[in-house]
């Protein structure tokens, strides 16, 4: 019988993070015997991702959980320094995901640069890895040219069941924000420890407890069989996702069309935030 397998990814991890969170999901993704991956900003120069007093201890922590086998690592982008760059993303704007980027629309060379500075950091402290996850799920062709040149192997991206390849890049697909049901294929829950509570928590533990079928991303990125039924699949699955996300980004503006306007002067949710 066909059964989805899970996977989870905890972005945004840096010095600065909310530690207690962290090691909230965390202990209760380990009691479940659940190998999470983990995108480590090398450099961040993010200020919305400054939440808590640097941790002096961030990279010794990092270490010993990778070397005990506890979790995977990505490299997440460089500096996490996202900018609107409208139309040039892989997965844009008809998947729902806002045009802001670190990388698409860069030239390949400066991407390049960019990304081996990320690795530089990482190398130094021990924790450089073949895998990588984009800022904002966001990258362009170059990005996937300029990973391959530094060696990269895996991305943790894509709107699919199956991995897949792509310009030589392996890419693990994403396609979950919280806990939910799949039918079949490889299914990557993207959470942000920052910005979970209790109740955030309290579902991932629920779904915890059905007793998924898990996996974990080193063992997604092999070099993916590209068979003619997970080449459909894969294509099925990408426009449903899109009509679907279309539909509920319409039903959303009617709705807001129906309300009344904020009054000046009330923040709306940060545009820096990478989802
Ligand atoms: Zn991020």
């Amino acid at each position: 019988m066909l059964k989805a397998q899970y996977l989870f990814r905890l972005d945004d991890i840096t010095p600065t993070m909310h530690w207690g969170r962290f090691w909230g999901l965390l202990s209760v993704l380990l009691k479940s015997r659940v190998r999470p991956l983990l995108g480590l900003v090398p450099d961040n120069q993010d200020p919305a991702l400054d939440v808590a007093d640097e941790r002096p201890d961030f990279w010794t922590v990092m270490r010993q959980l990778h070397s005990e086998g506890l979790v995977d690592i990505a490299q997440h982008g460089y500096q996490h320094t996202l900018r609107s760059r409208p139309g040039l993303q892989v997965i844009g704007r008809r998947f729902g995901i806002k045009e802001m980027s670190e990388f698409a629309g860069d030239s390949y060379a400066s991407q390049l640069s960019r990304l081996d500075a990320g690795q530089r950091v990482l190398e130094s402290e021990q924790l450089a890895t073949p895998f990588f996850m984009a800022p904002n799920h966001s990258f362009d062709l170059n990005t996937l040219r300029a990973l391959k040149t530094c060696g990269f192997s895996a991305l943790s991206d894509g709107i699919a069941l199956f991995p897949f390849e792509r310009a030589g890049i392996t890419l693990g697909p994403q396609q979950l924000w919280r806990p939910l049901w799949m039918p079949c294929g490889v299914a990557t829950i993207c959470l942000h420890t920052n910005e979970m509570g209790p109740h955030e928590v309290g579902a991932v533990r629920a779904f915890l407890r059905t007793r998924p079928k898990l996996t974990c991303f080193a063992e997604q990125a092999r070099r993916p069989a590209s068979t003619i039924l997970r080449r459909a699949t894969n294509a099925s699955f990408t426009v449903a996702y899109a009509s679907a996300r279309s539909a509920k980004l319409a039903a959303n503006s009617l709705r807001a069309a129906g309300q009344p306007r904020l009054p000046r002067g009330l923040p709306e949710r940060s545009q820096q935030s990478c989802i």
